[in-house]
């Protein structure tokens, strides 16, 4: 076992490692984590060590939030277009609280 660990195509197979597992390239004795964008040791154990760590659990869920959060773009032109709705009533409710005939006003304060 003193001999130099090195990657095993096999964990890339492996479905516990295979979405964030990624071989190093020109370094065998390194694996590397496409979540947290960091290195590891090419060990089994300190693959699987790797995956129990708090840091990379953030990573993998902020990773879902980000998948969640492509679908965003379409929303900001509902948003947008709400924000056109909105604006309209506030300024409709603005001329009604003010009972505003709105283009005749300046006309008939004249006339009185
Ligand atoms: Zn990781």
């Amino acid at each position: 076992m003193a001999a130099k660990q090195s990657f095993r195509d096999a964990w890339l197979n492996n479905e516990d490692f295979q979405p964030w597992l990624s071989r190093v390239e020109d370094i065998p004795s390194r694996a590397f984590c496409k979540i947290c964008k960091r290195e590891v040791r090419a060990e089994l154990t300190a693959i699987k060590r790797h995956k129990t760590t708090k840091m990379h659990s953030v990573y993998e869920a902020s990773e879902q939030q980000e998948v969640q959060q492509e679908r965003i773009p379409a929303h900001h032109g509902n948003y947008a277009a709400n924000g056109v709705a909105v604006a309209t009533i506030l300024f409709a409710c603005f001329i009604a609280e003010h009972n505003l005939p709105f283009t005749t006003a300046d006309h008939e304060e004249d006339v009185s």
